[in-house]
């Protein structure tokens, strides 16, 4: 464990990147992200840290910094990203780009997506050089660009073009971690699947003609039956992950919301259980449905351009994700029999297939062994994220990846910050990051001892 000092120093550094790394407008587009990378590249400097900043495109850096073990074991990596999706400053009640301190909590756009990880990393990172133990795998460091908006220019461009500087055996990233209190106990999730995001454009084709005369095959009306057709709820999937994810949280459920929850698979029933699941607790049925469904929703739609000529065409784009399992061209093959449009062009990024890995391994076991120690009697589960994140890269390339940034607070209710993400107000508790950086560190040294 880590002796309080430590504890102290280790949380107030990575309050202060956090804030200076809030007042770095990394907002994307245009990102910007190479004046984090060069405050980032500062820090570990002056602790004696060599880093390279690869920038995909000028001012679109992604930076990489390493800690030397002996090769015993196989490389872990520490990543976050940079960027920030933006903010509308009226909406807010604190300007979002300054990093305001108040009510416990620091306040700024990016504060939970995910500047505080890439501070929190940063000073775990920090840590473990100061300490200066022998290390028995190495530790790479790497905040990057342009998560928000597909990764191309940021873990994309580094996996395709510097693979060299990221490659490693486990990696760390967002979408788990946070501790949610259901019935009296803590779960934490470990973030190891992701669903696959597909963009499907859609185009319906019908005869033109003066609007004085209907015509029966009008583009407008045929996309919007296959729009009609494709908004209704997809059946219910039954995934691996999905079996885990429910049964922990039914032995988390008391009697008898345990035996509910863990008949959502049952057909007979999965409908009337989640009606149900979402009179007690709203979010988590909306969780037990994206964790039990692949979903469509349209998005974009466009046709026509004068009042009285019927068009010959319309277009509309959907927004489907999709569940491990399944390929992206699966799932465009089973969208196309179900509905009548003229044409199906899939989109090049962000679409991806859904990704996972697996939970039998040393690294998961490591995370729940330091979690046991610093909250006694806590459940962790593995998590399927609706949203896809940077770790989709790395499984790929068969890298075993986790969205993994442990937090608790406890003068706020998680709600009460993941609203924040991408919305108004952004803001992250103080003791979240205190808890943070000492579950970081202490995992860090017994991992990579
Ligand atoms: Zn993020």
């Amino acid at each position: 464990m880590l002796e309080g000092s430590d504890v102290k120093r280790l949380s107030a550094e990575a309050q202060k990147y956090l804030i200076d790394l809030i007042r770095i407008d990394t907002s994307n587009p245009p990102g910007n992200e190479t004046a984090a990378c060069e405050y980032i590249g500062n820090v570990l400097d002056k602790e004696g840290i060599e880093s390279t900043i690869i920038e995909s495109e000028p001012t679109r850096g992604s930076i990489i910094a390493r800690l030397k073990g002996n090769g015993e074991k196989g490389a872990l990596l520490l990543g976050s990203h940079l960027d920030v999706v933006p903010a509308n400053a009226d909406d807010w009640s604190v300007p979002p780009f300054e990093g305001v301190v108040k009510d416990g909590c620091i306040w700024g756009r990016g504060a939970m997506d995910m500047k505080h990880t890439a501070a929190m990393f940063l000073a775990a990172f920090v840590g473990l050089k100061r300490r200066g133990e022998p290390l028995s795998r190495d530790v790479i460091y790497c905040a990057c660009a342009d998560e928000e908006q597909s990764g191309f220019y940021g873990m994309h461009y580094l996996v395709e073009n510097r693979f060299d500087l990221i490659d490693c055996e486990y990696a760390l990233n967002e979408g788990g971690g946070y501790c949610a209190v259901i019935d009296g106990k803590h779960l934490y999730t470990v973030q190891n699947a992701e669903k696959g995001v597909n963009w499907i454009r859609l185009i319906t084709r019908g005869e033109p003609g003066h609007g004085s005369v209907p015509r029966k095959d009008n583009s407008i009306v045929r996309m919007s039956k296959a729009l009609r057709e494709i908004s209704k709820p997809l059946p219910i999937r039954k995934t691996k992950i999905a079996r885990q994810v429910i049964n922990k949280m039914a032995g988390v459920l008391g009697f008898p919301k345990d035996i509910v929850i863990s008949q959502v698979f049952n057909p007979l029933f999965s409908d009337a259980i989640l009606k149900l699941v979402k009179s007690f607790d709203e979010r988590v049925a909306e969780m037990l449905f994206a964790l039990t469904h692949d979903t469509v929703s349209p998005t974009k739609i466009s046709a026509g351009y004068k009042e009285n000529i019927i068009p010959e065409k319309c277009e509309a784009v959907i927004d489907c994700r999709i569940l491990p399992g399944q390929t992206s061209g699966e799932f465009r093959d089973m969208i196309a029999k179900m509905i009548d449009v003229d044409e199906i062009v899939p989109f090049d990024l962000p679409v991806t297939d859904p990704t996972e890995s697996p939970v039998n391994t040393e690294l998961y076991r490591a995370i729940c062994k330091t979690l046991k120690k610093h909250d006694p009697g806590c459940v962790i589960s593995p998590f399927l994220m609706p949203g896809a994140t940077d770790n989709r890269f790395f499984r790929k390339k068969g890298i075993v990846a986790y969205g993994f940034q442990p937090l608790k607070s406890e003068r706020l209710e998680l709600k009460d910050y993941l609203d924040g993400i991408h919305g108004i107000d952004e803001k992250i508790p103080i003791d979240g990051i205190d808890f943070g950086v000492k579950v970081l560190y202490d995992f860090l040294r017994d991992f990579c001892a």
